[in-house]
């Protein structure tokens, strides 16, 4: 029977206890299933090590040798094994705390040792290690690489250890070798020089040789991106089928603003201005992404937008994640736009406008006198209702769910033109998924003039140091901010860790004023304190992370950031990014504890190298890999990648990209023949994926 018909009950070494365990912990369902577990790792089995070659890596390996002496100390639960095994030459440590009454040892007779070796003391010793005696020892023990395979806990309570997983897929192995249907075509199969799907399951839990294995990876791997690719690709191509709002003319708002700016557009601005009008002129809706680097001057680029739409006789609304950036953005774009006067009016509506305020702000919507409204996801309550929106800006985009922005759709006969911003810059790999139904377009250039802003790490140690630097750049009438690491799970303590920075900066400089701002203030007091420092009357702002998007103090020229290695690269490149807007040098301070780990440090290296937030998104991702990143649980990735690593795969999800691309190009929606295959696959995932990402996005 075909493997994706069989139930995995009835498979051998299986039974209806350990199928219950497989579908709920693996949701593996049938044979099919089973054989797309794939492994996480291998091992050598057709190496042989001798003690000598052993290095203090942490990889299994395996010895042939003899024990040549063994005791027991302790008794009862606390009795230890240990053996000494000889390879001819030298000799290593064997070592039991558990079972030790089953461990049988003899002498004079050749093993085979298997496991992990550590070293102790100049001596390397394996702790429960397999010891296999040499007339046991089966060719297949021995012969190319051994799979390991992710278990649960709950698995390994009914015997389904790695080994178990191994056995269960190799009784498979006849029937797999009598082929499964493939996924993909034989044309893409064939220019992309891949293996067809019934080999590369074979190979990647039984592959002969390195090559073979690497080579049924990539093939998998493909698959899974191809998919993710197709399905965001489609979505794309379905929705720019659709009509959208027609905003051909570029009018007198956006002309007088243009002649208005008191600094000249960038000409990456200009760029990206252009492609947005091109696609407002189209006819049919806009999905655009908008990335550049902290301080590009994208809020520019929205306003710009936004007057398009304004003059060609469309609302426009711009939503931002928290209060503050909202009613920054709405005070700055307010400035802009003063010198048109009454041409365009513009307001604010947040979680905290009063009912009161909210009566004219629906009603200027509803009549059309408001032309441009700033605001959190307050705008998006059903309340409140527009006369014609025609045109979206989201900033910081990860900060919004999918379900919310599916809200927006809502609010005219016809979905409005989406600009999503992205506060910071985003991996290549990482924005082909997560955005990969977007075009995207790129604000490669920063406005000119600008100083890089000089980072320098510190370890507390230096507290003094640094605090004297403080007080000679505020005497040279510049501002400060010292930002506290804010993490959900123990708020308490994070906002007593912010309370006893402050007292102490309180008392380090007692000449100063010091704002404080943290997330669990009202906003009227965080709104407060923010516009004393923004003003100029306190000279130094201690706050957690609610200042890292969009706040714009130019006179700031020092961030310090306290326990910095609590921070991600992204974050941290973020808050570096509030200094560095006016004309003055400006620097940023990284304090961390004494004692780093290695990933700590290189992150510090990192920041303290480069200015380069595409950069530094890109090390990030390698350094934590794609799943931690901010932001990726949110937008979501329609479907789980199992095998795919959008940190070192890009080359393969490039490739695979591009093949959903052919196919697309020709068959927008998968209608023809041929391409059957594709759609079928697609609607099994889409079944298997979170609703409303079949819908939207
Ligand atoms: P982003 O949102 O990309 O981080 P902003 O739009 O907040 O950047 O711009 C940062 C600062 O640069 C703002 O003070 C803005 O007024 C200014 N700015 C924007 N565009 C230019 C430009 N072309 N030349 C000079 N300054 C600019
Ligand atoms: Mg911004």
């Amino acid at each position: 029977m075909e493997l994706a018909y069989r139930d995995i009950a009835y498979c051998k070494n299986v039974g209806a206890k350990r199928a219950d365990i497989l579908r709920h912990e693996l949701d593996v369902r049938t044979a099919l299933d089973m054989v797309r577990q794939f492994p996480y790792k291998y091992i050598d089995r057709s190496r042989f090590y001798r003690i000598a070659e052993l290095d203090d890596e942490d990889t299994y390996v395996q010895i042939i040798g003899e024990v040549t002496e063994w005791h027991t100390i302790g008794i009862g639960k606390a009795q230890r094994l240990s053996a000494t095994f000889f390879d001819g030459t030298h000799q290593c440590e064997l070592v039991w705390f558990q079972g030790v009454k089953y461990v049988k040892l003899q002498r004079n007779i050749k093993y085979l040792l298997f496991g992990k070796p550590s070293r102790f003391n100049h001596i390397y010793n394996f702790v429960h290690p397999e010891l296999t005696p040499w007339d046991k020892v089966t060719p297949e023990m021995t012969q190319g690489l051994e799979p390991y395979y992710n278990t649960t806990e709950k698995m390994k309570r009914v015997g389904l250890n790695s080994k178990a997983m191994r056995n269960i897929i190799a009784e498979l192995l006849p029937d797999l070798k009598m082929g499964v249907p493939d996924t993909i075509g034989a044309d893409v199969l064939q220019k992309y020089r891949l293996m067809s799907l019934t080999e590369a399951l074979i190979n990647v839990h039984f592959p002969k040789d390195t090559l073979s294995m690497q080579n049924a990876r990539a093939r998998l791997k493909f698959e899974e991106l191809f998919y993710v690719q197709l399905h965001l690709l489609r979505q794309m191509k379905r929705r720019e089928q659709n009509p959208g709002f027609a905003m051909p003319m570029v009018g007198s708002r956006f002309h007088a603003l243009y002649k208005a700016l008191p600094f000249d557009l960038t000409s990456a601005q200009k760029r990206v201005i252009h492609e947005i009008h091109d696609d407002l002129k189209s006819g049919h809706q806009m999905n655009r992404l908008l990335q550049g680097d902290v301080g590009s001057g994208k809020t520019m680029v929205a306003l710009m937008c936004c007057l398009l739409a304004v003059d060609n006789g469309y609302q426009a609304c711009i939503m931002a994640p928290t209060e503050i950036l909202a009613n920054q953005h709405y005070e700055t774009l307010k400035a802009f736009l003063a010198p048109l006067g009454d041409a365009v009016h513009i307001a604010l509506l947040t979680g905290s406008t009063s009912a009161k305020n909210r009566v004219p702000i629906h009603n200027g919507l509803m009549n059309g006198t408001i032309h441009i409204l700033v605001g959190t996801h307050a705008l998006l309550e059903d309340t409140v209702q527009w006369q014609n929106l025609g045109f979206v800006v989201i900033d910081e985009q990860h900060r919004f769910g999918v379900a919310q922005r599916a809200k927006l759709w809502t609010k005219n006969q016809m979905p409005p033109h989406v600009l999503v911003m992205s506060a910071t810059p985003i991996p290549r790999t990482l924005a082909m998924t997560v955005y990969g139904d977007l075009r995207v377009s790129i604000i490669d250039e920063l406005p000119p003039g600008r100083k890089p802003v000089q980072t320098i790490h510190y370890s507390i140690k230096k507290r003094a140091q640094v605090y004297a630097f403080v007080r000679e750049q505020i005497q040279k009438g510049r501002q400060i901010y010292v930002v506290f690491p804010l993490i959900k799970e123990n708020e308490k303590m994070d906002l007593q860790d912010l309370e006893n920075g402050f007292n102490e900066l309180c008392e380090a400089f007692p000449e100063y004023k010091i704002s404080m701002v943290h997330g669990q203030m009202k906003a009227a007091d965080k709104d407060l304190q923010m516009t004393r420092f923004a003003n100029g009357e306190t000279q130094i702002l201690v706050a957690t992370t609610v200042i890292e998007v969009g706040v714009n103090v130019p006179n700031a020229t020092v961030m310090i950031i306290q326990n910095a290695e609590r921070f991600g690269l992204s974050q941290l490149h973020q808050l570096r990014g509030r200094v560095g807007r006016g004309g003055d040098q400006s620097f940023c301070i990284l304090l961390t504890d004494m004692e780093l780990s290695t990933d700590t440090r290189k992150r510090m290296d990192i920041m303290v190298a480069t200015n380069d937030g595409f950069r530094i998104a890109e090390e990030d991702l390698r350094l934590r890999g794609a799943g931690d990143l901010e932001g990726t649980q949110q937008s979501g990735i329609p479907f789980d990648l199992k095998i795919a690593n959008l940190a070192t795969d890009g080359q393969l999800l490039a490739l695979a990209r591009q093949a959903a691309l052919d196919i697309l190009d020709k068959d927008p929606l998968l209608e023809d023949e041929i391409n059957r295959i594709y759609k079928r696959q697609l609607d099994l995932k889409r079944a298997e994926m979170p609703q409303n990402w079949s819908e939207i996005s």
